[in-house]
């Protein structure tokens, strides 16, 4: 397997220049709410030396085929540019798909994006995920600030309604689950799927480093609880439009549930994490890390925005070399490194076989016993 894995990371390296095809970029550092559980919080709000658009032109010149472009902030839909940053990547890079997570808080100007988006970037598959932690109660107390939650509820609903008429739209949700809100998240999901059906509504562990008091993630036994249901949901879904991609993608899900528990645990799962080659990280200011945990190895506007030249230098082989060692829970890491990485798709394919004949030989040994005790019974 290591052989395929250094053949296709050739090819990849040979395709794209050895430049990500994933980025993740924070296009703002200003954002007008206090989430108890944002990792960014000592960055918001602080001097605003965002890339201007021109800038933006000059890295994205500089990068090679994207395939996937996370904007992230701060909140993205503060930015009046906006579309036309996607519109940049989507002229240089041939970007594919983009991700927009948000806090659902000013709807017109997210309508707006779409609207210019139509005739801007007509091909691009593009998702937009409102961020919600609990009902209404709940969440305003974890996002600080009161009718939060009844923006984001409005937006989701309009951006649902809109998505009705727009093919390449999809509007999804996501909770990052702690310590505060784990008692309400079953809640929120049977709210959302009752008010949208089919809607992906997805969860996130939290991962520390927010800023409040006594946050935590929950305990092992509180997100086993919640994973328990939601897949079973999930499941049932899934059972109405079967397709190979279901069936990965269910494989796929129960390993990240195995190392979300593991983590959980206070474990590691070794995998190969793609950071810092199929997946990089640039910041507002032009920073450039291989991932969102380690800090950056330096700044486009140093190297005359020439993204490719830093990507390709000494300080990032230094940080590459460290994450060769590195494990993790980060969704948007692992998502890419078991989309890219081979090894990681053999993991998954390794781990659900083993599952499975445990489980099956777990239910023999059951039916085993059963046999057994009913012989013993009529022979009694
Ligand atoms: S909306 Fe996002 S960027 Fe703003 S405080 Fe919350 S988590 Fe942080
Ligand atoms: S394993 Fe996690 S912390 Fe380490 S480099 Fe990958 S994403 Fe970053």
């Amino acid at each position: 397997m290591k052989g395929l894995e250094k053949i296709s990371k050739f090819a990849r390296a040979r395709l794209n220049r050895g430049l990500p095809s994933s980025l993740i970029y924070f296009v703002t550092n200003v954002c007008n709410l206090k989430c108890e559980h944002c990792f960014y919080w000592k960055q918001l709000n602080t001097s605003v030396e965002d890339l201007t658009l021109e800038e933006i032109e000059k890295i994205s010149r500089h990068l090679a085929w994207l395939n996937n472009l996370s904007l992230s902030g701060g909140e993205p839909f503060l930015r009046k540019d906006l579309a036309g940053i996607l519109e940049i990547f989507y002229r240089n890079n041939s970007l594919q798909f983009s991700l927009i997570p948000t806090n659902g808080y000013f709807l017109d100007p997210t309508l707006t994006v779409l609207k210019k988006l139509r005739s801007l970037c007509p091909k691009l598959k593009l998702t937009i995920q409102v961020s919600l932690d609990g009902t209404r109660e709940i969440h305003d107390r974890i996002r600080g600030v009161k009718g939060s939650f009844d923006k984001a509820f409005k937006s989701l609903e309009a951006l649902r309604e809109y998505q009705r008429n727009h093919a390449g739209l999809e509007v999804v949700t996501n909770t990052v689950v702690n310590n505060k809100n784990f008692e309400d998240v079953l809640e929120l999901y049977r709210l959302l799927k009752e008010r949208f059906r089919g809607m992906h509504v997805g969860l996130s562990l939290y991962r520390g480093g927010g800023f409040g008091d006594n946050l935590l993630p929950p305990t092992e036994p509180q997100w086993q609880q919640i994973i328990e249901i939601l897949r079973q949901q999930e499941r049932g879904e899934m059972k109405r439009s079967p397709a190979l991609g279901n069936w990965y993608h269910r494989m796929r899900t129960d390993y990240l549930d195995y190392v979300n528990l593991r983590a959980l645990h206070g474990e590691v799962s070794p995998w190969n994490c793609s950071a810092g080659d199929i997946i990089g990280v640039l910041d507002h200011n032009g920073d450039v890390k291989v991932c969102e945990n380690y800090p950056p190895f330096g700044n486009v506007r140093d190297y005359n925005y020439d993204f490719e030249a830093l990507w390709g230098s000494e300080k990032a082989q230094v940080m590459r070399r460290l994450v060769r060692e590195c494990f993790c829970n980060h969704p948007c890491f692992l998502q890419a490194s078991t989309s890219y990485y081979l090894s990681n798709q053999a993991t998954i394919l390794l781990y659900n076989l083993h599952k499975n004949l445990s489980l099956e030989f777990k239910k023999s040994s059951r039916k085993k016993h059963f046999l057994e005790l009913q012989q013993a019974q009529s022979g009694s």
